[in-house]
């Protein structure tokens, strides 16, 4: 594995070149802002009469369609949700400048052959690892959020350098910036998001919440213990490992989850994360969500009502407006 620092940057690299930002949402006005803060002209190119088209112009960019954005653009970075870049790239294609770079936050469309550029593109992605908002704190605080970085087309021969001068000017070298190919990105992030992050996450909140008030326990207590107090745990994960957890909870807690915490998340839980991992790797996931994007998205939205209707949700909104702090 390898890791860039600002002092691996090419200077030269994008140096002068227009930037278009196709997309103004958490990743699209952050990347913008970051690059005109580092001296770039940067166009914001939307949909007319989408949301962020106002507070695109409010922040000082000019906007316009992302057609009109792209020719007289040395990079295009492509920063709309993943499900709308295939249409917006038939829509751009034939406006694209002759050797210029294609920027993808994420790797889906390419990795699963949705997009298929030019063969004069380079084709780049720098992700952040982070949410918008981060990346754009980071930098004005003079830090930055680490990215990756990859490369699936390389027609200039400076593919790298430019992708690398990008993750430079929104801040990414300051926190290191990782090589890996768009494959890995994308089969990692996916995994990462259904088996642990978002998907097992809250599976486990709910499911632990469940069983407490099942067993005839007051609800706002097991919403106190089942999910208010992750976040506690998970600032200690994410500020200092599994050991930065172990010294700040109890000895009961560690022996508790030492002799239980397997018990839990066991072979069984192991064998259900692989399958999943298979079905990101052999397209089944994609395939099923491109589907979904194509037939209205019912299923979608039916599973997302019964997710919000669950009873932790209640008990969580009424205790949540108790804890003022909460609603800065
Ligand atoms: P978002 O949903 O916050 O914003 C999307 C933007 O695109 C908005 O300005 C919206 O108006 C515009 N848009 C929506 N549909 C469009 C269409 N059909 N045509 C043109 N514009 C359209 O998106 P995001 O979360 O910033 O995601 C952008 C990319 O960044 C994705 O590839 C995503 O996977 C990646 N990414 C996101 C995060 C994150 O934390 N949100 C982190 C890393 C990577
Ligand atoms: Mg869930």
């Amino acid at each position: 594995m390898q890791m860039y620092l600002e002092s691996d940057v090419d200077a030269h690299a994008l140096v002068g070149e227009r930037i278009a930002v196709l997309g103004y949402g958490s990743q699209g006005r952050a990347h913008a802002l970051n690059l005109r803060d580092s001296g770039f002209d940067v166009v914001v190119g939307l949909r007319s009469g989408g949301k962020t088209w106002a507070r695109a112009e409010h922040d000082g960019f000019a906007v316009c369609s992302p057609a009109e954005a792209t020719p007289g653009a040395g990079l295009v970075a492509f920063l709309v949700p993943d499900m709308a870049q295939a249409r917006l790239y038939a829509d751009i294609e034939a406006h694209l400048r002759q050797g210029s770079t294609l920027l993808f936050a994420h790797g889906f469309n390419i990795h699963y052959g949705r997009i298929d550029p030019r063969a004069d593109l380079d084709v780049v992605l720098i992700a952040p690892k982070g949410p918008g908002d981060l990346v754009r704190r980071q930098y004005e605080a003079g830090r930055g959020v680490p990215c990756l970085l990859a490369v699936s087309q390389d027609a200039t021969g400076n593919a790298q350098d430019r992708a690398l001068g990008y993750a430079h000017h929104i801040g990414g070298t300051r926190g290191g910036v990782l090589t890996t190919t768009f494959a890995e990105e994308t089969e990692t992030d996916l995994f990462g998001e259904q088996a642990v992050l978002c998907g097992g996450a809250t599976e486990l909140i709910v499911r632990g919440f469940e069983t407490l008030v099942e067993a005839g326990y007051q609800p706002e207590v097991a919403y106190f213990e089942c999910m208010h107090e992750m976040k506690l745990i998970v600032d200690l994960l994410h500020e200092g490992g599994l050991k930065k957890m172990h010294e700040f909870v109890s000895e009961t807690a560690k022996f508790g989850d030492l002799t239980r915490g397997p018990r839990i998340i066991d072979d069984h839980v192991k064998a259900s994360m692989r399958t999943v991992l298979k079905e990101v790797q052999d397209g089944t996931f994609a395939r099923e969500w491109i589907e979904e994007n194509e037939s209205g998205l019912n299923g979608y939205k039916r599973l997302l009502k019964e997710d919000l209707d669950n009873p932790i949700e209640t008990v969580g909104r009424e205790l949540r407006g108790r804890m003022s702090w909460l609603q800065q």
